[in-house]
C-alpha cells in the first residue's frame, strides 16, 4: 500500500470530527495502557533481545515512564482540554477571549532506536490526549521493538487511528513527502536537518529532540560520593546510550582524583569487576556504534575500563582521561559508555568551554554552593539545567523536556506535550451592540488623537 493511501484513512477520520471529544481521547489513552500492560512479557522480551536491557531498567526507563505520562495525562486532560479565558483588551469590549486547544490533525512520530518503546509510545500518549491520529515510524535498528510495535498497534487500534509504518530512511523519505499536520522527531542533529528540509515544503511544524554533548561540572564544593554514584548510574544506563547522558567530565581544581575513585568503586558496586558477566549492563545496539564507540578509546588514554568484545556488543564502562582536544571523544556526541575528564582551571574556564560549543541538550553540575548554581544556570544556555543530580529531569510530567539551538526545538512531556500537540487557537466572542465607531472612516482629527492617547506613543 503507497503511504499516501495508507494516510487517507486517518485524515478522513479526523476530518469527521470524532477524535475531537473527551470521551474518544480517554477512551485511546486506555487502549493504550491496556496494550502495555497486557504484553509487558513481549516488550521485555523485546528489549532485551535489542539492548540486552534488564527487566528492572527497561521497566524504570521505559514502560514506567509510559505508564506515568499516561497517568498523569489522563489525571490533567478534561482541564488541559479546557483552555483558558483570556483578557480580550479594553478596545474590544463588549468581549469575551479564550485560548482554545484544538487538535492538529495526523501526526508522524519518527523514534529513535535508544528508548525504542518509551519514544515511540511517549509522544502517542500525549498526540491522541490532544485529539490527533497518528503515524509511527520506529526505528529499524531495534528490529524486534519496531515489530512489536507494529503488531501492536494493529492489534488494538483501528487502522485510522494509529498506524505503523516500519522501516529505515527509504520509508522514512517516503512518509516525509506527505503533508502531514505536525512531525515529533527524535534522533540526531543530522537526520533533524533532513526532517526539517522536508518539513519546509508543506509548512509542517516540527518538533526535533535532538542530542549532542551534555556537560557536567564538578566544582570542589561538590559531594563527590553523591557525584561518583549519581554520574556513574546515569552513565552506565543503557550503557551511556541515553541522550541526556552525561557526556564529559569539566573537574575543577582538587576534584578530578576523588570523583576517578569514586567513580571506579560505583561502577563496580553497580556491575562488579567485570561488568560483561552482569546481567544489568547493557550492550551496544549494532555493530556500527560499536566500532564508532570503540574508536574513540584510546588505549593511552584510558583510567578506567576500556575493554569491549565485537561478539558481544560489550563496552565497559571507561573512564578518558587527559585528551587532546580534536579527539572523536571530545568533539562528537558519544551515546555510549564511554566518559572524558577534562580537568579546567576555573569555573569561569568550564563556562566558556560549554559556551564555546553547541547548546546542550542537559547541562549538569555538582555543586553545593548556590552562587555557582546561579552562575552556571545564568551564563550558560541548554536544554536543560540539573544540579546534584543527572538524567532524572527527564522522568518529570511536570517539567517541560527539549532542547535549544543544535539540541533541538520543541517541548514534550506532560502539559508541554499536548501544547505540542495542539494548536492554541485564541477565539474572541463579540455581540453586536456596543459599537464603538473610532475606526471608521471617513477620519476625523478627533480620532487620531484618541487613537493616539489609546494606544499611546
Ligand atoms: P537517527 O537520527 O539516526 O534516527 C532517528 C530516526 O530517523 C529513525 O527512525 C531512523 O529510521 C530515521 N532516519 C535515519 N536516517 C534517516 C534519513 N536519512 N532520512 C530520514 N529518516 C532517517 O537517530 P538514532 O541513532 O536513532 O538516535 C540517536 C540520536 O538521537 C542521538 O543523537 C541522541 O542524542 C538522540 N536522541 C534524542 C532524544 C531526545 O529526547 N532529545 C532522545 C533519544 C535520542
Amino acid at each position: 500500500m503507497s503511504v499516501a493511501n495508507l494516510i487517507a484513512p486517518l485524515k478522513a477520520n479526523f476530518a469527521r470530527g470524532a477524535t475531537r471529544s473527551y470521551s474518544w481521547r480517554k477512551q485511546q489513552l486506555e487502549t493504550l495502557r491496556q496494550l502495555l500492560r497486557e504484553n509487558e512479557a513481549a516488550i521485555f522480551q523485546a528489549l532485551s533481545d535489542d539492548l540486552g536491557k534488564c527487566e528492572t531498567e527497561a521497566f524504570a526507563t521505559e514502560l514506567g515512564l509510559l505508564y506515568a505520562e499516561l497517568r498523569h495525562t489522563k489525571r490533567h486532560l478534561k482541564r488541559w482540554m479546557r483552555g483558558k479565558r483570556l483578557w480580550p483588551g479594553l478596545h474590544n469590549m463588549p468581549a469575551t477571549a479564550r485560548l482554545t486547544p484544538q487538535p492538529l490533525g495526523v501526526v508522524l512520530i519518527i523514534a529513535p532506536w535508544n528508548y525504542p518503546l518509551m519514544l515511540a509510545l511517549g509522544p502517542l500518549i500525549s498526540a491522541l490526549a490532544a485529539g490527533n491520529c497518528a503515524v509511527i515510524k520506529p526505528s529499524e535498528m531495534t528490529p524486534n521493538v519496531s515489530t512489536l510495535i507494529s503488531r501492536l498497534v494493529t492489534q488494538y487500534f483501528s487502522p485510522d487511528v494509529v498506524t505503523v509504518v516500519e522501516g529505515a530512511v527509504p520509508e522514512t523519505t517516503a512518509l516525509l513527502e506527505q503533508p502531514f499536520d505536525h512531525i515529533f522527531f527524535t534522533g540526531s542533529e543530522g537526520v533533524g536537518k533532513i526532517v526539517m528540509r522536508a518539513a519546509s515544503a508543506h509548512l509542517t511544524p516540527v518538533t526535533l529532540e535532538l542530542g549532542g554533548k551534555s556537560p557536567c561540572i564538578l566544582t570542589p564544593s561538590a559531594d563527590m560520593a553523591t557525584a561518583a554514584r549519581r554520574i556513574a548510574w546515569g552513565k552506565y544506563l543503557n550503557a551511556g546510550q541515553t541522550c541526556v547522558a552525561p557526556d564529559y567530565i569539566l573537574a575543577l581544581p582538587g576534584t578530578a582524583e576523588a570523583f576517578k575513585a569514586g567513580f571506579a568503586a560505583e561502577v563496580r558496586k553497580a556491575f562488579g569487576d567485570d561488568p560483561a558477566q552482569s546481567s544489568d549492563y547493557p550492550r551496544i545496539v549494532g555493530q556500527r556504534h560499536f566500532d564508532r564507540l570503540v574508536s574513540m578509546i584510546d588505549a593511552d588514554h584510558v583510567s578506567f575500563g576500556g575493554q569491549s568484545d565485537r561478539d558481544d556488543l560489550y563496552i565497559a564502562p571507561t573512564l578518558l582521561e587527559n585528551l587532546p582536544e580534536s579527539c572523536l571523544a571530545l568533539t562528537e556526541e558519544i551515546f555510549g559508555p564511554i566518559l572524558p575528564i577534562i580537568e579546567v582551571p576555573s569555573l569561569d574556564a568550564a563556562i566558556s568551554y560549554i559556551n564555546a560549543r553547541a547548546k546542550p541538550l542537559a547541562l549538569y553540575a555538582f555543586t553545593t554552593d548556590k552562587s555557582e548554581q546561579d552562575q552556571i544556570a545564568a551564563l550558560t544556555s541548554s536544554g536543560s539545567a540539573v544540579f546534584n543530580e543527572v538524567v532524572m529531569q527527564f522522568g518529570t510530567t511536570s517539567l517541560p523536556f527539549g532542547g535549544v539551538g543544535a539540541s533541538g526545538m520543541g517541548v514534550s512531556h506532560g502539559k508541554a506535550s499536548f501544547d505540542t500537540f495542539s494548536h492554541m487557537k485564541p477565539e474572541m466572542r463579540k455581540p453586536n451592540w456596543g459599537e464603538v465607531k473610532l475606526r471608521y472612516a471617513p477620519y476625523k482629527p478627533a480620532q487620531l488623537k484618541l487613537l493616539r492617547r489609546f494606544f499611546g506613543g
